[in-house]
């Protein structure tokens, strides 16, 4: 039985919900992963000397739980998540933990916050599981202890007002991540890196930047927080990952749809400033996003437009066929639905 709750999901946005329950658990440096559990949601207490408040020894993941056309919960991929968390945390000295350890948190978490899954068309449940160093830690190095989250929030579907095509401008002022950094790493740092790009870019009317490679400003790297892709002549590109662009879920999921369901030709290569504003359709993806075209870009104060600042016929088969694997509305020949089992 469904509980009347205090949700109105016609209002949803991106914003933090209270739920009822977050995964929580420690472990030592050298240690593993060993124990955890659901608490209720809420604050948590650290020590002002904590690794993360100091140094930023932190990494996260963002997945997403949602009901699908066949009334099940699902999630979509979330061993990718596991393995990206242990890349992530390796690049960070922050002790990894096993596929099963992730897996199950993330799904301990969905189901005791069930009642929090927007229904269908009207958002999912968006999961974020961060791992900080958490003891104090004042000179540089790696904490002794470390405290692992898997909190939930219903967020709105970010096209409920209908899809509308981005307009970026390339940065030739800011680097999102260096050659050998942590770009490749979910590491929260990457991110306060990006709050000055972005904000600039918004008060000139940009919806997000695009950023160029670090060594040379002339390889196209991606968004401040969704991989890219182009289409030139029915060939689908998009940068390979150089060690400072983020290995995308959703990236990966459509070069496998366009590769094995659309036996399109596809090129994981070095994509040029050129080859960016000559391309005939652009788009992001991401979990949030999934797909979304990109109207325009603008570089040194030209605009360039893609297919009258329309969504193109290539980026729209392949968005569509991604969603409809996600909503259970289309076969699913990868393996990528997790059926949560539970009933709604
Ligand atoms: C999370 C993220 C993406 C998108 O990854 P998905 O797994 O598709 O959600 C792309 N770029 C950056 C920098 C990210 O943090």
């Amino acid at each position: 039985m469904k509980k009347k709750l205090k949700v109105n999901w016609e209002e949803l946005g991106f914003n933090i919900v209270n739920t009822k329950s977050m995964y929580y658990a420690k472990c030592r440096y050298d240690s593993n992963w060993e124990i955890g559990g659901l608490i209720p949601f809420g604050e948590i207490k650290l020590s002002p000397a904590a690794g993360v408040l100091n140094y930023g020894q932190g990494v996260f993941e963002g997945t997403k739980s949602f009901i699908t056309k066949k009334n099940n919960v699902v999630l979509f991929r979330p061993d990718m998540n596991a393995e990206r968390i242990k890349l992530s945390s390796k690049r960070l000295c922050i002790p990894e933990m096993t596929k099963n350890f992730f897996l199950n948190s993330v799904f301990e978490t969905v189901k005791d916050n069930i009642d929090y899954i927007p229904p269908l068309g009207k958002g999912s449940l968006y999961i974020r599981p961060i791992i900080w160093g958490t003891s104090p830690t004042l000179g540089v190095g790696p904490a002794e202890e470390y405290t692992y989250i898997v909190y939930v929030s219903p967020v709105g579907s970010y096209f409920k007002n209908g899809i509308k095509p981005l307009d970026l401008i390339i940065t030739t002022k800011f680097h999102r991540a260096a050659p050998k950094g942590i770009g490749n790493a979910k590491a929260i740092g990457n991110y306060s890196a990006s709050l000055l790009p972005v904000k600039e870019a918004k008060k000139r009317g940009y919806d997000e930047v695009i950023y160029l490679d670090a060594a040379n400003n002339k390889l196209i790297e991606e968004a401040g927080s969704a991989n890219i892709f182009i289409v030139k002549d029915g060939i689908l590109k998009t940068p390979r990952l150089n060690g400072s662009i983020l290995p995308g879920i959703t990236r990966d999921s459509i070069i496998k749809i366009a590769l094995e369901l659309f036996h399109m030709e596809v090129e994981e290569t070095e994509v040029s400033l050129k080859d960016l504003l000559n391309a005939d359709e652009v788009f992001c993806v991401g979990t949030a996003v999934v797909v979304i075209p990109v109207a325009s870009i603008t570089f040194e104060d030209k605009k360039f437009s893609y297919n009258n600042g329309m969504m193109g016929t290539y980026t729209m088969r392949l968005r569509e066929k991604l969603i409809q694997i996600q909503e259970q509305d289309a076969e699913d020949p990868f393996g990528w639905i997790q059926d949560l089992k539970v009933k709604v």
